[in-house]
């Protein structure tokens, strides 16, 4: 078991989740961030500290394609560890839905901590 990043996520990125994962099991697209789930110790430190819910146990029903988009993924993205400002129109964005299909980014974030 495992936590990942879903859909909610896009276009938010507050990165408040990034700080306090004790492990750095963060990568960064270019407009959300994914968790490795061979990294993740499966504290649930991250899940509330994501002001929109946007992280949830990948037991929870419907999720399988969020599993498999932060499992790939964090294999193409750089590692993020330190916290950065959100993106600058988060909260125009936080409860849009589809999302997916619309606006999400393969590319990848800058950072590269
Ligand atoms: S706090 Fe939530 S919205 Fe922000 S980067 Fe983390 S998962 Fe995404
Ligand atoms: S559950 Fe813990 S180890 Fe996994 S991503 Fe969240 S903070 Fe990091």
């Amino acid at each position: 078991m495992t936590y990942v990043v879903t859909e909610k996520c896009i276009k938010c990125k507050y990165l408040d989740c990034v700080e306090v994962c004790p492990v750095n099991c963060f990568y960064e697209g270019e407009n959300m961030v994914v968790i490795n789930p061979e990294e993740c110790i499966d504290c649930g430190v991250c899940e509330p500290e994501c002001p929109i819910e946007a992280i949830q146990r990948d037991i929870e029903p419907g999720l399988e394609k969020w599993v498999e988009l932060n499992r790939t993924m964090s294999r193409e993205w750089p590692k993020i560890s330190v916290s950065d400002l959100p993106l600058p129109d988060a909260d125009q964005w936080k409860d849009v839905p589809n999302k997916f299909e619309k606006f999400f980014s393969a590319n990848p974030g800058k950072k590269k901590s």
